[in-house]
């Protein structure tokens, strides 16, 4: 099982390598002391995480070449841009020309395309989103795993079902051996080559626990690994980067302050974003979003997560509905329309980085069974399996009946590849660095 393809190094410039792709050129940073020009790699998120043996690089290539191509072709054909602009407003057809054509859209622009509401002009704007996540990343989707390693959560965010609300639910915590042999797993075994640690904010471990859990996994595989342990300050972050991790996966939840607060009991927007920021510079990729739904929020704190997340420099987009859980203060809150989530991902493609992953969240596909399929034709084109041993993830209760979660992860992969070739895309990383 292989979630990324070899590629061959054709230059080395300091810490950035340029590396081949049946033809195609990419380049990403490289942290292997030995590289040479020639040599195989895998690349994840834009690093250079593993050199591989030719002979092995060959045979991958070989099987995967002919589908590559079939593939590539196939998404192609699904998201030519053919407009049937009939019947459609003049305002609507011109912004999205202009969006096709990646000219900058204004503000109300965006605006405009979040409140549609008549289906017709909705999918073109699904469309359009498609179109320009081929045009600029082509057929290549990301699947990452998470280990949901603690559901002990010292926090009180309104809407959490993981949170010190819910005096209902069982706590668990992964030892770190648990951990670390979790992770071996699914990067030996079910091929993951990044990896998400996440958990509630857990006293229980010290960030010198949490770096030598990710270290141990480094030590033991080649892997990217992504940090979501929560605000564990901008001193911690330095360690977790010292100790191997190269992403961070923190949403903002909403731009909306005065929201912000009232959901976060004891928290600041202004501390989290800064977690964001400094890591960024610290050298992480990010993964960060909102939450769509949450109660009182409008289409324009929609537009300016949206607009945030790209100042955030983020590496990956994740946008997913709220969705209430019984034992919260939010329990009577109703979850979003379907819709309001495909065009925010939809908008996202559109008015993000060009180059940024959109992922279809758990979150959305148990909102809606289809999630993953259409959220993948509406600009997205990441999505996250969980490996969290089964006896474990069924009480990581951010929100009720979490979808595949009686699923094995052998389960998961193979619905997911299917979608994924259903749809023409290729569960590559295929590796871009920021600029
Ligand atoms: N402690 C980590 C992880 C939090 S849980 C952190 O602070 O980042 C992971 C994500 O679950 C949260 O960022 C939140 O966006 C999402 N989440 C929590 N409750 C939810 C709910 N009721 N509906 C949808 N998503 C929820």
């Amino acid at each position: 099982m292989c979630y990324a393809i070899p590629g061959k190094v054709i230059d080395i410039n300091n810490k950035i390598v340029t590396v081949e792709y049946f033809g195609e050129q990419k380049k990403a940073i490289n942290e292997i002391d030995d590289l040479k020009v020639g040599d195989y790699i895998y690349a994840q998120g834009g690093y250079v995480i593993k050199n591989i043996p030719e002979a092995e690089a060959q045979s991958i290539l070989t099987t995967w070449k002919e589908t590559f191509f079939e593939l590539q072709e196939l998404d192609l054909r699904l998201s030519r841009l053919d407009l049937e602009k009939k019947g459609i407003d003049k305002k609507l057809a011109l912004i999205l020309d202009r969006a096709a054509e990646d000219l900058p859209l204004k503000e109300a622009d965006l605006l405009h395309l979040l409140n549609l509401e008549d289906d017709k002009q909705i999918e073109l704007l699904f469309k359009v989103a498609n179109f320009l996540r081929q045009k600029h990343l082509g057929n290549s989707c990301c699947v990452h795993g998470i280990i949901e390693f603690s559901n002990y959560c010292s926090q009180g965010c309104l809407y959490c079902g993981i949170s010190n609300h819910n005096k209902a639910l069982p706590r668990y915590r992964m030892t770190k051996k648990e951990i670390i042999e979790t992770a071996y797993e699914a990067i030996e075994k079910d091929g993951f080559k990044a990896l998400v640690l996440q958990s509630g904010e857990d006293p229980e471990y010290s960030i010198d626990d949490l770096s030598d859990i990710v270290k141990e996994i480094k030590k033991r595989s080649a892997v990217l690994i992504f940090i979501s342990f929560g605000e564990v300050g901008l001193d911690g972050l330095k360690k977790l980067y010292q100790a191997g991790a190269r992403g961070l996966l923190m949403r903002f939840e909403t731009s909306n302050k005065a929201l912000y607060d009232k959901l976060h009991p004891g928290k600041t927007l202004e501390n989290r974003l800064q977690h964001l920021e400094e890591a960024f510079k610290m050298g992480y990729l990010i993964i960060t979003g909102g939450l769509i739904g949450l109660p009182g929020q409008a289409k324009t704190d929609i537009l300016n997560d949206i607009l945030l997340t790209k100042r955030l420099n983020t590496e990956m987009y994740t946008f997913g509905p709220f969705l209430p859980h019984p034992h919260t203060p939010l329990a009577k809150v109703k979850p979003p329309a379907v819709k309001d989530v495909l065009k925010t991902l939809a908008v996202a493609r559109i008015a993000g980085g060009k180059d940024a992953k959109i992922v279809v969240t758990t979150g959305f596909e148990t909102l809606y069974a289809g999630a993953r399929e259409e959220g993948l034709i509406a600009g997205a084109n990441s999505v996250m399996l969980n490996v969290t041993p089964k006896k474990y993830s069924e009480n990581y209760s951010i929100y009720p009946g979490r979808a595949h979660a009686g699923e094995g992860i052998q389960e998961q992969i193979d619905t997911t590849l299917k979608v994924l070739r259903d749809l023409g895309r290729a569960p590559t990383d295929l590796g871009i660095t920021h600029d």
